[in-house]
């Protein structure tokens, strides 16, 4: 770990400093995919996100540019997405499009600085017309914008806003979404006093957080131990006096959860309360011990559902809970566990609800998803019956806005820079560097299909010899991991550490780093098995049927069904496990989060297990393991287990029969 947190307590707000972070996300533009990551971005731009605004009348005929649709989440989601996707890719297309709507907002602020468009006047007082939870949004992704360009306009115009913020919130206090989700605007607001230093700014952010929920409340004993179906919300609601939003429905809402749980991070900025990062980790436990899933994630479909793998989980709160581990780690400096996370819902639960072209999506997705099929028997919460099918709007929009901020944020904050002036890698997927240290042009290219392949070959170069310290992170799953410096003798570093070279660089130098991973098995419900490699999880595939039941090329929606049997027991040694799996490799190529693309596959031997079948138009609870010998039926089969981002139908949460020979 790096960036330690103080040891003296400060529980009190401070308004006189916020504390610097560990890490800092390099300039937006400085750092480009390569490899495998440069096809999904391109891929994201070639489909729905680099699209939207052209087939979704949400976004393309949006209030906040003036036309007339939606004029509240939708468009600033789909901005604080394309915005860093354009810059990493460079593209001048989406470029084009970013400039077009931040002008037409900064163009369009009021004169008492509100930003984007106001609800009729027949709505004046009601909260409805000062609402600020879409402009937490575009704050975000305003910032993002001057992080590529630098454009001071917008960090005018945010202060305009938060200078209109601190009389609103006197009048209308935090409320529903944005009372839940207050924790983004003080990162905003930060972000905005580390540009500026205005010291009314962590006051604003102290009124924030003082209106908005105490997320910490979770964290010594998570209240929502158990699935909250609707007979529960609807005691909540009447608890509250017939409030919808009260704080347990909020509390318990998916996407609210995994926003909220940026907020230790965000507030230790502010307080220094050594406890939070520790209390950040207790409150991820207890999602895991009462929701987690195969994946990283915690179920939400669209409330907090338990750990039965056919739930759903949200691909907004996918994509929020790697934003929340970004702001964490960017914080913090590196705390193993929340990397771990970070990767892992990155390389899994990220690719693992939308298509390989990126036009479809799933609302949720399972870690037990046998078939994504429209029907009324279903095991959500309160999402609709067409919420685990892929298109372009299943179930609610909100998710086709948003998800498109995951691999960006996510990509920008691979290798971020260090407050002593140097770099640091936190995942290693492909990508290049372009960056100045210490006054000299380094260049950093990363070469490997990583998280797919075990070898990574970073390339240093620098114009002319420059002492600094490039730090590795090793993660710590990674037991034998060895860096090699210029083809001299490898030697060990330990996993679960970020290792140090602090050095003079010269010339170009080439770091080789092995990462080998060993095959796993984490044990769930009913002492069914996860198999994970590194920061993979795997799942068993099941062959895929799509049928195209609505929409248009090429936002067409789709059901998938099987096309072989899905209900298979894995033959298991749970204590040598590597023993039943062979492994393969394939050359990665454009599309690995796809059947075809996969290039990591392991091969398992497995039997049927009649008696698991579909339960409310879902894979039932797998059956107790050992499964017993009178269970299964027909002889011993091949299976393939593929990455759980690369399969659609996927059995990651399997029973096992022990294996014959074991
Ligand atoms: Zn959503």
């Amino acid at each position: 770990m790096i960036a330690k947190p103080p040891q003296t307590p400060d529980h009190a707000a401070t308004a006189a400093d916020l504390r610097p972070t560990g890490l800092r996300p390099l300039p937006l533009g400085q750092l480009r995919p390569a490899g495998w990551l440069a096809h999904q971005l391109r891929a994201q731009a070639d489909g729905m996100a680099g699209h939207l605004d052209e087939v979704w009348p949400d976004v393309a005929e949006s209030a906040w540019i003036g036309g007339s649709a939606e004029g509240w989440e939708r468009g600033p989601y789909w901005l604080d997405g394309v915005t860093p996707l354009a810059f990493l890719l460079d593209d001048a297309r989406l470029r084009a499009k970013v400039d077009r709507w931040v002008a037409y907002i900064l163009d369009h602020q009021a004169d008492d600085g509100w930003l984007g468009p106001r609800p009729t006047s027949d709505r004046e007082e009601t909260y409805a017309a000062h609402d600020v939870w879409p402009r937490m949004v575009v704050l975000k992704a305003l910032l993002q914008y001057h992080a590529a360009t630098g454009d001071e306009r917008v960090v005018k115009a945010a202060l305009r806003f938060a200078r209109t913020l601190g009389d609103l919130l006197d009048r209308w206090p935090l409320r529903e979404w944005a009372r839940s989700r207050w924790a983004d605007l003080v990162w905003s607001l930060h972000q905005l006093y580390d540009l500026t230093g205005e010291s009314w700014l962590l006051e604003l952010a102290d009124t924030a957080r003082r209106q908005g929920y105490d997320w910490l409340a979770y964290a010594d004993e998570l209240p929502y131990t158990e699935k909250v179906p609707d007979a529960t919300l609807r005691d909540y609601q009447r608890q509250a006096d017939g409030l919808w939003m009260n704080d347990h429905m909020m509390a318990t809402h998916g996407v609210n959860v995994a926003m909220g749980l940026k907020m230790p991070a965000v507030w230790w900025r502010q307080s220094g309360d050594p406890q939070l990062p520790v209390l950040l980790q207790r409150l991820l436990a207890q999602l895991d011990t009462h929701h987690g899933q195969a994946s990283g994630m915690f179920s939400a479909d669209e409330h907090l559902a338990g750990r039965h793998p056919s739930q759903g989980t949200e691909t907004c709160a996918v994509v929020e809970l790697l934003f929340s581990l970004e702001v964490a780690l960017e914080t913090w400096g590196v705390l193993e566990p929340l990397a771990d996370r970070l990767e892992r819902v990155a390389y899994n639960a990220l690719p693992g609800s939308v298509t390989p072209d990126e036009w479809a999506h799933q609302y949720v997705q399972q870690a037990n998803q046998v078939v994504c099929h429209v029907t009324e028997d279903r095991l959500y919460t309160n999402n609709g019956p067409d919420a685990n099918i892929f298109g372009l709007e299943p179930h609610f929009g909100c998710c086709t806005a948003n998800r498109h901020q995951g691999w960006p944020k996510f990509a920008a904050r691979l290798w971020m820079a260090t407050p002593d002036d140097g770099l640091l890698a936190l995942s290693y997927a492909p990508c290049r560097i372009d960056t100045t240290v210490r006054g000299s042009r380094i260049r950093v290219d990363v070469s490997g299909s990583y998280p797919f392949a075990d070898e990574v070959t970073i390339r240093l170069g620098v114009d002319e010899p420059t002492a600094f310290p490039l730090r590795l992170r090793i993660p710590d799953w990674a037991e034998d991991a060895e860096l090699t410096v210029d083809g001299g003798a490898p030697a060990r570093v330990d996993a679960g550490t970020v290792h140090e070279l602090d050095r003079t660089w010269a010339g170009e130098q080439t770091l080789v780093l092995r990462l080998p991973a060993g095959v796993r098995v984490e044990h769930r419900q009913q002492d069914s098995v996860s198999v994970r490699r590194g920061p993979l999880v795997f799942a068993r595939a099941v062959g895929e049927s799509w049928q195209r039941i609505d929409g248009v090329d090429p936002h067409t929606s789709w059901e998938v069904h099987p096309a072989e049997p899905w209900n298979h027991a894995l033959e298991l040694d749970p204590a040598a496990p590597e023993a039943g799996l062979d492994l393969e490799r394939r050359e990665v190529g454009e599309r690995p989060f796809s059947p075809e693309g996969a290039p990591i596959r392991l091969r398992a031997r497995a039997r049927r297990l009649p008696a698991w079948m579909l339960r409310h138009g879902a894979a039932d609870a797998p059956p107790p393991s050992p499964v017993a010998e009178v269970e299964l039926d027909g002889e011993s089969e091949q299976v393939e287990l593929l990455p759980y981002g690369s399969v659609r139908l996927r059995v990651s949460e399997l029973p096992w029969a022990p294996r014959p020979s074991a």
